[in-house]
């Protein structure tokens, strides 16, 4: 399958300043997938940005988009991932001209539930660390990996 290539910017600029249509964007959300389980989205729409999150599974993947403009642009973007004895957080924001990326890890139980108490390590970047829209489980994993290892 060939999926459209996503663009990201942390600009909104006036000359791309187009109106969505209901049907741009509903073309557009199904051209975007949960990284982690590579499922369909579904949709939140507010006044000026829709929330999408995975179908099967909302914590997975969340993220925000001005819609706005045509092609919308992503104000935030998050996924959970549960892998081993831990919770991996991280939430990226591009709605303001400074990027943010932040990593949150909690501890997790046998059965996958958070630790409440537990020690919660967390690190925010000011720069975007991961495009989710061309990795999966495994590549985030590993990335966050290598990031933790310079930590
Ligand atoms: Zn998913």
């Amino acid at each position: 399958m060939i999926r459209p290539k996503v663009k990201f910017t942390n600009k909104i600029t006036v000359s791309n300043n187009v109106p969505s249509t209901n049907k741009d964007l509903k073309t557009y959300f199904n051209t975007l997938r949960c990284p982690l389980c590579n499922g369909q989205l579904d949709s939140i729409s507010k006044l000026e940005t829709v929330k999408l999150y995975c179908v099967s599974n909302f914590e997975e993947y969340i993220c925000i988009l001005n819609t706005t403009i045509y092609p919308p642009t992503f104000w935030w973007e998050e996924v959970s991932i549960y892998h081993g004895n831990n919770k991996y957080w991280i939430g990226q924001e591009y709605k303001n001209l400074d990027m943010k990326c932040s990593i949150q890890i909690r501890s997790i139980d046998k059965e996958g539930r958070v630790i409440e108490g537990s020690k919660i390590k967390s690190m925010v970047f000011k720069f975007k660390l991961f495009d989710f829209q061309s990795l999966d489980k495994n590549r985030i994993l590993s990335k966050l990996k290598t990031i933790l290892v310079f930590q």
